[in-house]
């Protein structure tokens, strides 16, 4: 035996919720789980024995919506997040004294700018990035990867000026004279994002794969064994076949195909042009991602108005042909489809094309996903579970954005929520956990803490709590139901005899804690196929 874990509480999450007390792991696969004595007999003389004293063993934490090709360039770019920044000037200083330290003409990037959130009530614009940042382009990404901020040497390497045109699924924000400000809604960041995502690979070159490695190991820091990557666009499965080739993926990464800009419709991956992105056992694929609906200015959903009457809000960016052909080319070559509804309006159109493909090609072989499941009726729910459909959602959300969950709540109609996890498990839906960093936090115990409590990174009451979910139902979304979306169950998601041994120690049990402090509960050790990646 290479590996046994003694004297635990372990946490199986298989499907009778199963606990036992220690595992042993051989070639980096799980191959027996029981009491203590049962995997004492197997100890030999070059077996590691961990003993945990206690301690909570549960499977690795499955992230599975995450913008890690994103994520990756954080260490190389700047940090803009609001909060703890909070005003236009501070994040002109540092974007300034970053910019101080590389040559002229050099691509900077930011990230974590959330316009909303910002004490002067508006965003940043070109004019005020040109003043900190003269000689170089910049790209600072809003905090939810729906939109960016680029200066005047950006928007000149893009082509962008005041007689382009607002691209499909995006805008281009202007001032009162016509001429962009700076602001790239949606797929108006694609014009940006790209450029600055290849000068950087370029800059990099090979060790644009150290930052890969890095960046996993920051995930496998927080337990987490597995990420599946929202939206790869070219140049980021690039980057992805450059880190396997050089054995710089330490965990499992799913890539979710999208088009050559991050919001344009993915027809290459549906006609398969752009390959399946099964790379290797380290790097998959199989999954094509769009989106059916935007962040700005508003998602698909139906408004509730005072006296009863309803408001369509926001676009749905395909039409129900254009969204039927995309799911149905791809779901007939055997890819997954992931669609990203943030609406009730979005949910709707999308769950209609699932229909249709499956009426054309039979049932789907990895599940259909839909990705935030934001605004749902229990009627929806119960359609999306009859088409088998896994929803992903991100409870992180209304922890950090408790203010805007709080009043989308009070507009919705009927019996619609904001994010009704306990609707969809009721129901029988199955529901997937993640992050969506960096949209939301991505501490996978944050996210736990938040859907079991409702509760808010402000301590400002809990967001509809009667759509609390329980810890082990919670833990659950992280681990099974997220193997589940990303087509692993066989292989991940539940210590379980022939799994691979992605495991991470806690330093408590969260089924047995106060749940208000589930989010200060430790990761103390996290294993990937058996190696000890991290330890605290
Ligand atoms: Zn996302």
């Amino acid at each position: 035996m290479d590996l046994t874990l003694m004297g635990g509480n372990v946490l199986t999450m298989d499907s009778r919720n199963s606990r036992a007390e220690a595992l042993a792991v051989r070639d980096g696969k799980i191959v027996a789980v029981g009491s203590n004595p049962e995997i004492a007999r197997l100890v030999g003389e070059e077996t590691r024995v961990v003993h945990l004293y206690g301690r909570t063993l549960i499977p690795g934490f499955i992230d599975s919506h995450n913008h890690f090709s994103i994520n990756t360039l954080e260490p190389a770019a700047v940090d803009c997040s609001v909060p703890p920044h909070d005003t236009v000037n501070g994040i002109k200083d540092c974007i300034a004294a970053a910019a101080k330290d590389i040559p002229s003409g050099r691509w900077l990037r930011g990230w974590g700018l959330r316009t909303a959130a910002i004490r002067d009530g508006r965003g940043i614009t070109r004019w005020e990035l040109d003043e900190a940042v003269p000689d170089n382009p910049v790209c600072i990404m809003d905090g939810s990867v729906h939109a960016c901020y680029a200066n005047s040497a950006a928007l000149t390497l893009a082509g962008v000026d005041r007689n382009t045109p607002d691209p499909s699924h995006g805008r281009i924000l202007r001032d009162d004279f016509g001429e962009p400000n700076g602001t790239l809604w949606e797929g108006a960041m694609d014009l940006v994002y790209n450029l600055s995502l290849r000068a950087y690979m370029d800059y990099y070159g090979d060790d644009s794969a150290g930052l890969v490695r890095q960046n996993a190991l920051r995930h496998v820091s927080l337990g987490i064994t597995s990420v599946g990557d929202a939206l790869v666009v070219p140049d980021a499965a690039e980057l992805y076949a450059l880190a396997d080739r050089l054995g710089r993926i330490p965990m499992t990464l799913h890539q979710m195909l999208g088009a050559e800009g991050f919001f344009a419709p993915p027809r290459r991956v549906a006609s398969g042009v752009s390959g399946h992105g099964n790379v290797s056992d380290r790097l998959r694929g199989g999954t094509m991602k769009l989106f059916m609906d935007p962040v700005f200015p508003a998602s698909a959903y139906t408004r509730c108005l005072a006296h009863g009457e309803t408001e369509e809000v926001g676009e749905i960016y395909y039409s129900q042909e254009e969204a039927d052909s995309l799911v149905s080319d791809a779901h007939g070559r055997g890819m997954q489809v992931a669609i990203h509804c943030l609406g009730n309006r979005s949910l709707d159109r999308a769950l209609e094309a699932f229909e249709k493909a499956v009426k054309k090609h039979g049932a789907p072989t990895a599940p259909f996903r839909v990705e935030h499941f934001t605004i749902a009726s229990p009627e929806q729910i119960r359609r999306a579970k009859s088409l088998g459909v896994v929803a992903v959602v991100q409870p992180g959300f209304h922890f950090t954005g408790a203010e805007r969950y709080k009043s989308r709540a009070d507009e919705l109609e009927g019996d619609a929520r904001p994010i009704a996890i306990r609707t969809m498990l009721d129901e029988g839906l199955t529901v997937a956990g993640s992050s969506d960093y960096p949209c939301g936090p991505l501490d996978p115990l944050v996210g736990i803490y938040a859907a079991v409590t409702r509760r808010t990174r402000q301590e400002s009451g809990a967001v509809t709590p009667e759509e609390a979910v329980t810890v082990t139902e919670a833990l659950r979304m992280y681990t099974m139901n997220a193997a589940h979306a990303m087509s692993r169950d066989a292989e991940a998601g539940s210590l379980e005899l022939g799994k691979r041994a992605d495991m991470v120690v806690l330093s408590h049990d969260p089924t047995t804690v106060n749940p208000d402090f589930i989010r200060d509960i430790n990761v103390e050790q996290t294993y990937v196929d058996g190696q000890l990646l991290y330890s605290r």
